[in-house]
């Protein structure tokens, strides 16, 4: 996977340097990430509908969880 680089460092993937130490993100528009549960991400992402968007704005990563969160587990993604 390419190197991905953000800023969001109370996500449980964000480390030092601003590096993303997830095994996979999806990358989505908000408004389909507001409306599915924290389980739904990268694994399914060939499962998923596309969600076309009209600026960067509109768009986020479904991956983040907070560091600490009973949630860092549902999603099947894991720390590199
Ligand atoms: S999972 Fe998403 S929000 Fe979390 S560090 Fe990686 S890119 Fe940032």
């Amino acid at each position: 996977m390419p190197r991905i680089t953000c800023s969001v460092n109370n996500c449980h993937y964000w480390s030092s340097g601003n590096v993303c130490n997830a095994s996979q993100i999806l990358v989505t528009s908000s408004s389909m990430s507001n409306s599915q549960p924290q389980n739904v991400d990268a694994p399914m992402a060939g499962t998923i509908s596309t969600t076309p968007v009209q600026s960067s704005e509109e768009t986020c990563c479904k991956t983040f969880v907070p560091r600490g969160s009973a949630q860092e587990d549902a999603d099947g993604i894991t720390l590199k």
